[in-house]
């Protein structure tokens, strides 16, 4: 690790977006009078204040201070399709015409057709819909847990499952507890010794844990793609090891594909590996733009929430905005245009993706900054058209997992978690955290734009590495 002195960039930089962002930046001042930190997102709220959004059309973004944004965070990458795609918004304001769309609070036939089409498509036995990937692991791990009677969480260190309290364990990498520590105060005291935390793509680790407490682990809760904590595909040998260990020991296996889930096909990536969890959970693109998301998986264990087998044992019953009719009408179109457009779609995705991460590297390889990109797919999951940047302090370091990329000591995380957004959002292209995708709507000629971009970042960082 090398001691980087930011402070003279970070006032640069300040200083360049302040000036040309004086709306976004008096909007800020009125925001945080209002709401804490000026917003209801904490990783939206880019410092020194983030770039308010007025307009988005498919892969560029206008905020309020006029500038066009080349966007690569796309809604959480829930916008696969690019930012307010006509296909969905055209059908909703048809809808909104014909005067439906917000009556929610009863049954209709569209959660029916999103829910038979979500089961088709991932093998899934039964699906109940909710309204956000958090509330989809939290009752996903409540079933788990009800269902094997066990009170142990498996989870991999660095794995992001969303704000609720059995996932709220190993988020962040710190230099004296690497994933072992609890992320925030107020939770139960139990979560601390409940969630077991496992290293992604070690085999050798997950069978470990299974040996000393198999018998004790409700669930393996683990995202086939990991998002937050990395950008890496787990590998074949990974998850069929997570299988056969569920398995064997009766423990839920839940696959979280709120990321992955319809980003590498038009379906779960599980079954690019031949993997069928006990449970999945999807968010994100599922919703077309809109909150959805579900618990999809063996009708054993989700009948748990029902009154007719289940006896209503599990209270995942449902809330106010649950299969929202509007909500539910988006995700239905933007899951018929996947599925109709699959074979074109998921391969040009994946072209684009590569054609980012080499542009990227070969930018900042220009001015000598080794910078490490993953996001890179492989043999079975294919297509991916995510990217994520990391700073190697030694370029031979070896980056197989999150434990390596998020140590500071290993990877210059200031660089890539504070100083690239904004060092990319003066030169008008939006990444958070330093993490991206490409959507249907991007182009060769926005690629090349994103270059450019990276080039002109990694001339202003250069001097001070
Ligand atoms: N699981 C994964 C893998 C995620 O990436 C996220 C969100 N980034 C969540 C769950 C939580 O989803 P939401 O933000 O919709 O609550």
């Amino acid at each position: 690790m090398k001691n980087r002195d930011y402070t003279p960039l970070l006032a640069e930089l300040a200083e360049a977006y302040a000036r040309r962002s004086p709306r976004s930046r008096a909007l800020h001042e009125q925001a945080i009078r209002y709401m804490v930190d000026g917003g209801s997102h904490t990783l939206r709220l880019v410092q020194p204040f983030p770039p308010r959004i007025a307009a988005a059309h498919g892969a560029w973004l206008t905020d309020e201070d006029g500038h066009r944004i080349l966007d690569f965070w796309q809604g959480h990458l829930a916008n696969v399709l690019g930012h307010n795609p006509a296909v969905v918004t055209s059908t909703l304001a048809r809808a909104f015409a014909d005067g439906f769309g917000l009556q929610t609070g009863f049954t209709d036939r569209l959660q029916v057709e999103v829910a038979e089409l979500l089961c088709q498509r991932t093998g899934a036995e039964r699906v109940r819909f909710t309204t956000s990937g958090t509330l989809a692991t939290m009752y996903a791990i409540m079933l788990a847990r009800a269902f094997t009677g066990r009170d142990r969480v498996l989870k991999v260190g660095g794995g992001w499952h969303g704000g609720q309290p059995w996932a709220l364990k190993g988020i962040n990498f710190q230099a004296t507890s690497g994933f072992q520590h609890l992320e925030s105060d107020g939770l139960p005291a139990t979560v601390a010794d409940e969630v077991i935390v496992t290293r992604f793509n070690d085999p050798d680790a997950l069978r470990d844990v299974f040996r000393q407490q198999g018998d004790r682990l409700a669930c393996f809760i683990v995202e086939p793609f990991i998002g937050v904590g990395g950008f890496m595909p787990a590998t074949h040998d990974y998850l069929h090891t997570a299988r056969t260990l569920t398995h064997q020991y009766g423990t839920v296996l839940i696959l979280d594909e709120v990321i992955a889930g319809f980003r590498f096909r038009a379906g779960d990536l599980g079954a690019l590996y031949g993997i069928r969890p006990d449970l999945a959970t999807f968010g994100k693109i599922i919703g077309g733009g809109m909150p959805v998301a579900a618990v999809a998986g063996r009708a054993e264990i989700m009948e748990l929430a029902g009154g007719r087998a289940g006896g209503g044992r599990v209270k995942f019953s449902g809330g106010t905005y649950s299969a929202h009719p509007a909500s539910m009408l988006a995700a239905k179109t933007c899951l018929t245009y996947l599925v109709q457009h699959e074979a074109d779609i998921y391969p040009r995705l994946g072209a684009l993706g590569e054609q980012a991460r080499q542009t990227i590297r070969a930018a900042f390889a220009e001015e000598g900054i080794p910078v490490h990109l993953t996001g890179t797919g492989h043999d079975l999951a294919l297509h991916s058209s995510m990217f994520m940047l990391h700073f190697p302090y030694a370029p031979t370091a070896p980056l197989n997992n999150p434990e390596d990329l998020f140590d500071p000591a290993v990877c210059d995380t200031t660089l890539s978690h504070k100083m690239l957004d904004l060092a990319l959002l003066v030169e008008d292209v939006f990444v958070l955290h330093s993490h991206g995708g490409v959507s249907t709507e991007h182009t060769a000629a926005d690629i090349e734009f994103l270059g450019e971009a990276c080039r002109r970042a990694a001339r202003r960082i250069k001097p001070y590495l």
